[in-house]
């Protein structure tokens, strides 16, 4: 692993932090939700105008064609800068890369361009009410029917579910079939009669994910990816994707924060004490085992060409050190941490999510104990 940048990458990061420095549109304004959304929706154009929405996408699909390294630098910087996660981010990171991955040529020319552009936001319909964990273990139906698919059932924790165009929808397609046999992978348009979208509402009071119910809604058999009864494998797709590259950019933002939080210590004048400087030094150690731990798994992603499961280690890395970050600060703000629309309160309560979604703590330390470790397996 070499860390040091080469001249052309300096030049590229360089040009990336300067581009920020022009463009960027400071952080996300209070207000309702949906002028949250909207303002991140204008934020993916302007960076698409530029060229910069799908930095690690080939160019032939609109993508920059920037390196494994290049995209991490890009998102590096984009964390430094403070720069907000443009709209679409499921749509980008995940449903983009599966369909250049497995779609057919017709797939790739309707879907990408508007994931780029943000015009069309994407969901990711995995998770039912009792499969998470377990997700083969799936029941939504997908019944075959006069050129296309039928399908009934509930999803559950569906992110963006209520402003998506389209669904990321693994569905079981052979009846007679369990676990990871038997399933599909389809784009599902979400603006139809037969799906019913009802927020849930989170610790933090915000709605971003949803039930989503499926009643007889329709998807055409060109929306099949990968094809009929390959839904395990395209779901994995989607799953390492969600999980790589994420470790550089979150040790940037996780500096951010912890910036934020020594400034709150010493403003509160508990700066000194050694118990908080105990607990600053575990969390500064914590973010650089994330980023020293991520360049390395860039560097295997570099020579494989694809994610590993070191993908886990940051999870399970970032989630630990956000949550217990942002807790420091509330109880270092005393009661005035829990104030209702604190920024402190409101990342505390959000971070209670991090060990939940995109895969339980638990689970990633069974997926690092198995495929990173080689210990045998649990079952
Ligand atoms: C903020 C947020 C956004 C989300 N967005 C989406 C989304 O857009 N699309 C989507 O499909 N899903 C989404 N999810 C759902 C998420 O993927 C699931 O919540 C997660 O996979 C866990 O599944 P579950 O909730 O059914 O819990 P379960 O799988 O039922 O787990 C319950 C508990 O058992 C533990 N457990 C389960 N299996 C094992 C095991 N083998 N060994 C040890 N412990 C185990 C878990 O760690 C957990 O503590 C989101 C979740 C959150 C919190």
């Amino acid at each position: 692993m070499d860390l040091t940048l080469t001249p052309e990458e300096t030049a590229f990061r360089d040009q990336v932090r300067d581009w920020l420095e022009a463009n960027r549109p400071g952080p996300v304004p209070d207000g309702d939700e949906e002028s949250r959304f909207e303002f991140t929706r204008a934020w993916q154009r302007t960076l698409h105008a530029a060229g910069w929405a799908g930095v690690s996408w080939p160019t032939e699909y609109g993508g920059r064609g920037a390196s494994l390294l290049e995209a991490a630098i890009f998102s590096g910087e984009m964390a430094r800068a403070k720069a907000p996660r443009p709209a679409n981010v499921l749509g980008l990171v995940m449903g983009g890369p599966v369909v250049m991955a497995h779609g057919t040529e017709e797939q790739k020319e309707r879907f990408l361009e508007p994931i780029l552009s943000g015009e069309e936001i994407w969901c990711q319909g995995f998770s039912e009410p009792e499969s998470g964990s377990d997700l083969a273990s799936l029941k939504t139906r997908a019944t075959k029917h006069d050129g296309g698919w039928r399908i009934n059932g509930q999803k559950v924790w569906t992110t963006l579910a209520h402003v998506s165009k389209w669904c990321m929808l693994v569905a079981r397609s052979d009846p007679g079939s369990s676990k990871h046999a038997g399933l599909t992978y389809f784009i599902c348009d979400m603006e139809q009669a037969g799906i019913e979208v009802r927020p849930l509402i989170q610790i933090t009071g915000e709605a971003e994910f949803n039930e989503v119910f499926f009643n007889d809604a329709w998807v055409p058999e060109e929306n099949v990816i990968g094809g009929e009864g390959n839904g395990w494998m395209v779901a994995i797709t989607t799953l390492m994707n969600e999980r790589a590259g994420l470790g550089a950019s979150a040790a940037v933002g996780l500096s951010n924060d912890l910036d934020a939080l020594i400034e709150l210590c010493n403003r509160r004048g508990c700066g000194g004490d050694v118990r908080i400087r105990d607990r600053i030094a575990r969390l500064k150690i914590g973010i650089e085992a994330l980023r020293l731990g991520s360049m390395r798994s860039l560097t295997a992603q570099i020579r494989t060409g694809i994610p590993g499961p070191e993908g886990s280690v940051a999870k399970l890395q970032w989630s630990s050190t956000n949550q217990a970050l942002a807790e420091l600060a509330t109880e270092v703000l005393g009661p005035a941490g829990l104030e209702r629309n604190g920024e402190w309160a409101y990342k505390m309560l959000r971070s209670r999510a991090n060990s939940i979604e995109g895969g339980t703590t638990e689970v990633l330390k069974n997926i690092v104990a198995e495929r990173v470790l080689g210990l045998p397996k649990l079952r």
